[in-house]
């Protein structure tokens, strides 16, 4: 088959495994709590490695004490420390988050700009937080957002030869809508919650098994899947 032959068909499994999804999943909100894009970008740096559930018995302290970018470019950085400790890398992610609420006080007004290339030069946020945020404070989408689920499920579905996130998004971006590339990456984390598990896929009972070259592979490759598989890395 031709290269580009090859893409189309491509092209097409994509959509209808997107189809599927948005049947299976018809409400898929972004599963970490907030209320203004500040409070998105925070939450979004404290779910690396971390689940958004976890994030989400965090923040509502977090935020009661410190609901803004002026508040915690303000913050007691041991306070801050002390209640997003749960998360993990908590000296980490507490420092970045308050040197980019910092940067979003001093050259934006205490607001989250909207534009990638200012968000990735904000500390803690690489191309996933920044794809998360701008795509649901937003509603703008200039990549696709790569967690560990997408990750996994793309390559398992035969979308990507790929394992690090950046060509990942590229190949996915090749091959998606650009007005569903979000639609995408959060169907995918719900999927690969409910039943594309990590470890254990849930291949009988998948709505995608007919599309999916890694169905019912009780061996897929593991050394080409090891770094896309979480070893101790909790899913988000
Ligand atoms: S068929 Fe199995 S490996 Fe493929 S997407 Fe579904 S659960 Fe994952």
């Amino acid at each position: 088959m031709s290269i580009v032959r090859k893409l189309a068909s491509k092209k097409q499994r994509a959509l209808e495994i997107l189809n599927r999804l948005q049947r299976l999943y018809p409400e898929a909100p972004c599963t970490l709590n907030y209320a203004t894009p500040v409070q998105l970008l925070v939450a979004t740096i404290l779910s690396a490695q971390c689940t958004d559930e976890r994030v989400n018995q965090v923040t509502p302290e977090l935020f009661r004490r410190f609901p803004d970018a002026v508040a915690i470019a303000n913050a007691d950085l041991a306070e801050l420390e002390a209640i997003i400790r749960p998360t993990g890398f908590y000296r980490n992610k507490a420092k970045n988050i308050q040197a980019a609420c910092r940067i979003l006080v001093q050259e934006y007004g205490g607001n989250v700009p909207a534009r990638m290339e200012k968000l990735l030069t904000l500390p803690g946020v690489a191309r996933k937080t920044a794809n998360v945020v701008l795509a649901h404070a937003y509603d703008i989408h200039v990549g696709v957002t790569v967690d560990t689920h997408v990750k996994r499920l793309s390559y398992r579905l035969g979308l990507t030869k790929h394992t690090d996130p950046l060509h990942i998004e590229r190949d996915l971006m090749r091959l998606l809508p650009q007005e569903d590339w979000e639609n995408w990456s959060i169907r995918l984390i719900y999927h690969g919650r409910a039943i594309c598990k990590a470890r254990n896929p849930l291949c009988d009972a998948c709505v995608l098994a007919d599309l999916c070259p890694s169905a019912n592979l009780m061996n897929p490759p593991q050394q080409e899947l090891s770094s896309v598989l979480p070893a101790q890395t909790p899913a988000t």
